[in-house]
């Protein structure tokens, strides 16, 4: 039986918080598989590891002195280092670095886990495996399972204790390639897939996840449960525990996510699952995002629809902004959109649409925030956008825009961006509390 235990930069932060890392590995038989991010923040002012690399290299690319930076980034290695009395040979390994700094971008950011790993594996006195070797990505930066599957079996043997750098892996001609930032969480989520765990444990500085975001909502509950899909829904619109793309390598293979916090590990902590158990709240949780942009296309009476809807969409897809919503009526339609996703190409994008002879119109709303109010238990309950839109009405906020699927797992409201806050305070008071 293996666990994959995934620990979060802050839980890898400094010499002490190796020990508390080591304190919760040891107390589990089956914590085997140990993955790691880089070096993180110890305070909320501290840089990270990784941040420090990407400066680094961009030192490097326009020709200005690094040495500071790498000195920064040597000493919080060097620290951890003597106070655990560890014997890796760090400034071997830092020359070989800067030696191979013509490698790329990705190889010299990804030096944070792989340097992190190799110190937490002499630490715990488990296996270092380099995540190149494990992780195989094609050309398309898409990972490979088979391959990756391969690899892993060959590599990990089932009694093997190990400790694996997150966030990385390689391409087939061996050059590195990264996933997107955090995403030491989807190392830990493929291994947890490939290697069939009974459990993946992501670690990291907080107690779970939380009904609402904390910047918002001062001490938000907590949630015990909730499911693959209410958690995407979530991550989707903001609540940023982990990474988006964690969730589909372990819930295709259905293996239960446990977020637990390195710092309180007596809590439960937050389990995602396909059954999640029952609870009496009817919301999951609530989260948005700000700045998104509505385009709003008013057809020729005589024209169909969907011809419309259609030629605009193709047009968004050759520019590759993704869409989030189509609210449509008789004879209009919008399609909203990430503002930063449009920004550049906006008026390119109107013209070419406005181009069409049967667009009448177009108009724009731009700050515009989605808010998702998430929940397995709405199904068949009638009365709960009544409730809500109550609420907001109460509250004198303006709804732009609804949008709920029949499987009724979560209602997408528009807001100005200016009613953003006291949107998610009066869902988050009036119907989760
Ligand atoms: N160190 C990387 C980052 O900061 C990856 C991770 O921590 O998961 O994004």
């Amino acid at each position: 039986m293996v666990k994959v235990s995934k620990f979060g930069g802050s839980s890898v932060s400094n010499s002490n918080n190796f020990k508390l890392v080591k304190d919760i590995i040891l107390s589990d038989e089956n914590r085997k598989v140990i993955v790691t991010s880089a070096i993180g923040k110890e305070k909320d002012k501290d840089n990270k590891v990784t941040d420090l690399l990407y400066l680094l290299y961009a030192h490097y690319k326009y020709h200005v002195n690094f040495d500071n930076v790498l000195s920064t980034i040597k000493d919080k290695f060097m620290t951890i280092k003597n106070e655990l009395n560890l014997k890796i040979d760090l400034e071997k390994d830092f020359n070989e670095i800067i030696e191979n700094i013509d490698l790329g971008e990705e190889y010299i950011v990804s030096r944070g886990e792989y340097l992190t790993a190799k110190m937490l594996s002499e630490y715990l006195g488990y296996k270092f495996i380099d995540s190149k070797d494990l992780i195989k990505f094609g050309y398309n930066s898409k990972v490979d399972y088979d391959l990756t599957t391969k690899a892993i079996n060959a590599l990990i043997k089932e009694n093997d204790k190990v400790v694996i750098p997150g966030f990385y892996g390689s391409y087939p001609n061996q050059k590195i390639c990264l996933f997107s930032r955090g995403g030491s969480d989807i190392t830990g989520a493929i291994l947890s897939r490939c290697l069939n765990a009974i459990l993946y444990e992501n670690f990291t500085d907080v107690d779970g996840i939380f009904m609402a975001s904390p910047k918002i909502i001062d001490n938000p509950k907590m949630i015990d449960e909730l499911t693959y899909d209410e958690l995407r829904e979530l991550s989707y619109m903001g609540a940023s525990v982990i990474n988006e793309e964690t969730i589909y390598p372990v819930q295709i293979a259905n293996i239960p996510i446990n977020i637990l916090n390195t710092f309180n590990k007596d809590n439960k902590g937050t389990l995602i699952k396909k059954d999640a158990k029952g609870m009496n709240n009817i919301i999951t949780g609530v989260a948005g995002k700000k700045d998104f942009i509505s385009l709003n296309i008013t057809k020729n009476k005589a024209s169909n629809k969907i011809d419309i809807i259609s030629f605009a969409l193709d047009i968004l897809k050759r520019n590759k902004v993704s869409i989030e919503s189509i609210p449509t009526s008789i004879d209009s339609f919008s399609i909203v959109v990430e503002k930063s996703s449009i920004e550049k190409k906006l008026y390119d994008i109107i013209s070419e649409i406005k181009s069409n002879e049967d667009v009448i119109d177009l108009s724009i709303d731009d700050n515009l925030s989605l808010i998702a109010i998430v929940g397995r238990n709405m199904v068949y309950k009638p009365g709960i956008s009544a409730k809500l839109f109550a609420l907001l009405g109460e509250e004198k906020v303006n709804i732009k825009l609804i949008s709920q699927n029949t499987q009724e797992l979560s209602i997408t409201i528009g807001v100005d961006n200016n009613d953003f806050t006291k949107a998610i305070k009066a869902i988050y008071n009036g119907v989760i509390l």
